[in-house]
């Protein structure tokens, strides 16, 4: 599957706000956005204000990017969301943080997503016993996960598990990292979504 290869320190700049997206690096002080705080380019350092649609545009833009999507990716979870009975944008915020390779990230397995990415595409994953290397794929209520190794792998999740041991799990999951397992609780909630994001305007673009 298709990713957006851009430098991932040029998209935090872009959206002005720190997007996590280069795992232990982002809680360093040699983080970019900390450095320069403004937006890549020529005209970076002159933010222009924004009109309704800039808003829309950007907003999309940074959930897009926190996830590591392609728009016609991105765009496919949208439209799934506003097929499904509910709150569109929370919808879509649940699709997004059920991706195997959130999971991942939120377990403290990986320090990015674009690593818990990796860690499935390498086989390493299991889910209710059943290998599973798709990123996108979606998590449900009472699933277990396991991380399993045989030559590769251990060393790399032993140094990340080290690394994330200060972040929060969401309270939707659980994980036994002395087992490299972990199950998912629950779905998860709007409150859940700790980053801070305007759902709505999200919405707003997409419905134009
Ligand atoms: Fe974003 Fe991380 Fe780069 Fe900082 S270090 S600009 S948070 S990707």
């Amino acid at each position: 599957m298709g990713r957006d290869l851009g430098s991932s320190c040029r998209q935090c700049r872009r959206e002005g706000e720190k997007l996590f997206l280069k795992g232990s690096r982002c809680y360093t002080h040699k983080c970019a956005i900390e450095r320069r705080e403004y937006a890549p380019g020529q005209h970076g350092a002159k933010r222009p204000k924004l009109s309704n649609f800039g808003l829309q545009l950007r907003e999309k833009q940074k959930v897009k990017r926190i996830y590591g999507l392609l728009e016609r990716q991105f765009r496919k979870y949208f439209n799934e969301a506003a097929n499904t009975k509910g709150v569109t944008g929370t919808i879509l915020l649940q699709k997004l943080e059920r991706r195997l390779d959130n999971v991942m990230y939120q377990m403290g397995f990986a320090t990015s997503r674009s690593e818990g990415r990796q860690i499935v595409s390498h086989g390493f994953v299991y889910v209710n016993d059943r290998n599973v290397n798709i990123a996108s794929f979606q998590v449900k209520e009472h699933d277990e996960v396991e991380l399993r190794f045989k030559n590769t792998g251990l060393k790399n999740v032993k140094e990340n598990l080290e690394a994330t041991q200060g972040r929060v799990v969401p309270a939707w999951l659980n994980v036994d990292k002395d087992h490299y397992k972990g199950k998912i609780v629950r779905l998860p909630q709007r409150e859940d979504i700790t980053y801070p994001v305007n759902e709505q305007l999200i919405v707003e673009l997409y419905s134009r």
